[in-house]
């Protein structure tokens, strides 16, 4: 099961969870839901989608992993950065499946988060019996 999400800035974080439900197969019962990248210079994570700490993530990104350093990779289509910062974000999430929804805690939705957009992505969603 495939996701699209347009991405608008060069970061950007989008909170996919609705649409990860909406695939969701309505007989799948128990057991594990991943969510998984297949690009190199984007991530998905399980936090928080509240508006000042999305702006804090980016702004995290950004100091952990400036753009403006020297990179080799730069010499190569100079997104040497979106790379770095994709590899700490991580590239797939597990979420539990109990009773036919997912168990996310209170505050925690599924977040795509770009970093060398804006670009289509697409997220792989698997479903896994338990
Ligand atoms: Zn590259």
């Amino acid at each position: 099961m495939t996701i699209q999400v347009d991405t608008t800035e060069r970061i950007d974080i989008v909170d996919v969870t609705s649409d990860v439900i909406d695939i969701f197969p309505s007989e799948f019962d128990r057991g594990v839901c991943t969510v998984f990248v297949p690009h190199t210079t984007a991530g998905v994570v399980v936090n928080e989608p509240e508006s000042r700490l999305l702006s804090d993530i980016e702004h995290a990104l950004e100091r952990l992993v400036p753009r403006d350093e020297e990179y080799d990779h730069n010499t190569i289509d100079d997104n040497a950065d979106a790379h770095l910062r994709a590899m700490l974000l991580g590239e797939s999430v597990s979420i539990p499946v109990v009773d036919g929804d997912l168990a996310l805690g209170t505050w925690q939705s599924i977040l795509f988060i770009e970093c060398d957009g804006p670009r289509t992505r697409s997220l792989e969603v698997t479903t896994i019996p338990a």
